[in-house]
């Protein structure tokens, strides 16, 4: 018989769930009380376990929202019975897609004729999908131009039934950007009603995430798909902080003046210096570029800069600001008292990376 592995360590992903669901209700409350949310899911549920979210929020929404069929399935597995929209759905488990009654996300022709031969085949009809059109992003989606093309085939199909017509914004976050912002909303108005006017019946009309949602609320149609806002980041100080990554101080040591620090030499204290390890490297998803002081770390209260190259397991940091510190102490990565953007933008990079790129050998702790 195997022993049960206890994966307690130092380091630990905390996920507040209390935490986002009051900022899902605080973002359902700023919108009209006919708008349906899609909460996106993708990705491990942004780093945090998307079938322990769902479980948590499935009678609260009426979509979610993954970018692959294994993701949903999994979702399924775990009783989920809240419909899917799967934003990439690919050729390889169409059957299941079908089976399990995911709603498929549909961009081009191609694809439209494979779902059409697989539901064909399994006598299916009436199979609910969603069009998606490219409004600026140029990435997926049909563009105007091909819409008459489209039309026809809907037409000519009781296969399928287009339950919603969706694109999505390239810079809703960037003020600098809203004329293409409002561009790409006025042209999926105009294509999403040419459409639902053509095939003679309503859908279900979605085009704004987060950002949009936060900044062009007039726009948000009959649905609007909500990701990041609800894991905590945002700029709304009525969002509450969901995602909190600490650990601690596992060994202290004052090195001599001149010394190099960690692996390559690639930095040397100038004076004799205290200095910190901390059991978190790059394979719990602590970039290698955050090393030589480019990345901090929150420690009593205050930010101390990585010293030397961050390893695999493990980083050092400088404590000459802190000389009380003690083994043991917790040092924050980010969460509540240091934001998700502020280390994000330290890596040069987003908050979405950052969450998604904690590795998986974390321990998850949700309250
Ligand atoms: C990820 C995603 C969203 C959610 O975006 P947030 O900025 O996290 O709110 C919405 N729509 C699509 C198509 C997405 O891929």
């Amino acid at each position: 018989m195997s022993k049960q592995i206890n994966r307690n360590h130092e380091t630990i992903l905390t996920i507040d769930l209390k935490a986002l669901k009051n900022n899902l209700k605080y973002f359902k409350s700023n919108l009209k009380p006919s708008t349906k949310i899609l909460a996106m899911v993708k990705a491990f549920g942004y780093g945090i376990n998307h079938t322990i979210i769902s479980k948590e929020i499935e009678n609260q929404v009426d979509y979610l929202g993954v970018a692959f069929i294994y993701e949903a399935l999994e979702l399924r597995n775990a009783e989920i019975k809240t419909p899917i929209l799967i934003m990439n759905p690919g050729k390889y488990s169409l059957e299941d897609l079908i089976n399990y009654e995911l709603e498929p996300s549909i961009f081009n022709v191609e694809q439209l004729n494979q779902i059409i031969n697989n539901l064909n085949k399994l006598n299916k009809t009436e199979f609910p999908i969603h069009i998606k059109l490219d409004t600026g992003m140029q990435r997926l989606g049909f563009y105007e131009d091909e819409i008459v093309d489209l039309i026809k085939t809907l037409k000519n199909t009781k296969t399928i039934k287009v339950k919603g017509i969706f694109s999505h914004l390239a810079a809703a976050d960037d003020f600098t950007q809203d004329d293409f912002t409002q561009e790409q909303l006025n042209k999926f108005n105009k294509i999403s009603a040419q459409i639902e006017n053509e095939i003679g019946y309503n859908t279900t009309k979605h085009i704004l995430n987060t950002h949009g949602i936060e900044r062009f609320s007039i726009e948000q149609n009959d649905m609007v798909r909500l990701g990041l806002g609800m894991y905590g980041v945002s700029n709304d100080n009525k969002i509450e902080n969901v995602v909190t990554l600490k650990t601690k101080i596992t060994q202290i040591k004052t090195v001599k003046f001149k010394s190099s620090v960690g692996y390559g030499r690639s930095e040397y204290v100038e004076e004799s210096t205290l200095l910190g390890v901390i059991p978190i490297g790059y394979a719990d998803g602590i970039s290698r570029s955050l090393s030589n002081g480019v990345g901090h770390v929150l420690l009593h209260n205050q930010l101390v800069p990585i010293v030397g190259r961050v390893s695999m397991d493990m980083t050092i940091i400088n404590l000459s600001k802190i000389p009380h510190t003690k083994i043991g102490d917790t040092v924050e990565i980010f969460g509540k008292n240091r934001t998700i953007q502020s280390f994000a933008d330290e890596l040069n990079t987003i908050p979405y990376e950052v969450l998604t790129s904690i590795s998986h050998r974390i321990l998850r702790k949700y309250i």
